[in-house]
């Protein structure tokens, strides 16, 4: 059986750099708080929680004085000030591409608009980002919204940056039936697109797919609804454990696709538990 695995399965940019950021910040034998989980990944949180990190619900729960750490879905500004308030250190590890979506809310916003951002509304990076736009934001989960708004003015629309581009595009053809004055800007980030891209190829090539990620991972979620959407076989899990000989049974090629929050070591572990059951 041939196993082929997409080019840029795993680690993407900004979690890297946020792992790396608390990696760095651990080393010291100092606590970190963290609010919410650092990254859909619960391996990998496992393994930076036994150095030192804390994951906390509240900001209320961080200490005064504390060392916090933005995580990569950025945060609500207002937060980060009430940090600051009480003597703690800010660490930053805010993806740029999110920083750039929050940066187009709060410019549309200061400008005036309606601000639309097509996005899971329970999201944290989509809660962020419309903390940017002060709360202000229509968030549009699915283009059929549309038909139930209203607007007054412009209307800036964006995207979470872990969305299809599909989403973005029909709230658009939605949004243009209701308004000519429109702003759009395409905050979906580069390696979502790929990882996307690359997963709909790799689907049609393959009799089965094994995308690996966090089960709460946006991005990982969307991988599978696109590999699914190519009729192709598909298995969302999260460690080489889950794995089934039976679904191998008759299949000639299996593509391996992992979201931006899985860690390499994850990926190998399915790989070779793959090369075993065939
Ligand atoms: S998926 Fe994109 S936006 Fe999210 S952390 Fe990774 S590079 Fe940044």
């Amino acid at each position: 059986m041939e196993i082929k695995i997409a080019r840029h399965a795993g680690f993407c940019f900004g979690v890297r750099r946020a792992v790396d950021m608390a990696e760095k910040a651990l080393e010291g034998g100092h606590r970190v708080y963290c609010l919410g989980s650092l990254i859909h990944n619960q391996q990998v949180i496992e393994k930076l929680e036994q150095k030192g990190l804390v994951t906390v619900r509240d900001s209320a729960e961080i200490p005064a004085g504390s060392v916090f750490l933005v995580r990569s879905h950025g945060i609500d500004p207002g937060i980060v000030e009430e940090i600051v308030a009480r003597g703690g250190e800010i660490l930053d590890a805010t993806c740029p591409f999110v920083r750039r979506a929050q940066l187009v809310a709060k410019k549309f916003y200061d400008d005036g608009c309606d601000v639309v951002i097509c996005g899971d509304p329970a999201h944290a990076e989509v809660v962020g980002i419309n903390a940017w736009a002060g709360n202000s934001a229509k968030i549009i989960h699915n283009a059929n919204e549309v038909k139930n708004l209203n607007f007054k003015g412009t209307v800036g629309v964006l995207s979470q940056t872990t969305q299809k581009k599909e989403l973005l595009d029909n709230v658009v053809a939605e949004l243009s039936k209701k308004t000519k004055k429109l702003a759009v800007e395409n905050t979906i980030c580069l390696d979502s697109s790929t990882k996307q891209a690359e997963v709909s190829a790799l689907a049609k090539e393959v009799d089965l797919m094994i995308v690996i990620g966090g089960k709460n991972s946006s991005n990982t979620g969307k991988l599978v609804q696109l590999s699914e959407a190519q009729k192709t076989p598909t298995k969302h899990i999260e460690t080489a454990g889950e794995l089934q000989p039976e679904w191998f049974e008759n299949v000639q090629k299996v593509g391996v696709a992992a979201g931006a929050s899985t860690a390499q070591f994850l990926i190998d572990e399915v790989v070779d538990k793959i090369k075993e059951m065939c």
